[in-house]
């Protein structure tokens, strides 16, 4: 998930501890790329490159499932 702290944004994984940094709070949160490696699974779950490859099939049989980050309202 996609979350603010510390005034910065961070990306959490669905599937494990693993969080990163990604930009400041300030910016527009469609503008926040996904750090490389990195899945957006929709719905606000993002998982992370070590726990990605466990998803890489399951996306196959479900194309549209992983989206950009896009503007959520
Ligand atoms: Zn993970």
């Amino acid at each position: 998930m996609l979350a603010v702290r510390d005034d910065r944004w961070f990306v959490k994984c669905n599937e494990c501890p693993v969080r990163m940094d990604v930009a400041p709070a300030r910016m527009p949160k469609e503008h926040i790329r996904m750090p490389s490696g990195w899945i957006d699974l929709g719905d606000r779950a993002h998982v992370c490159p070590q726990c990605a490859p466990r998803w890489t099939e399951t996306l196959r049989g479900r194309p549209g499932l992983a989206t950009r980050i896009r503007p959520r309202d």
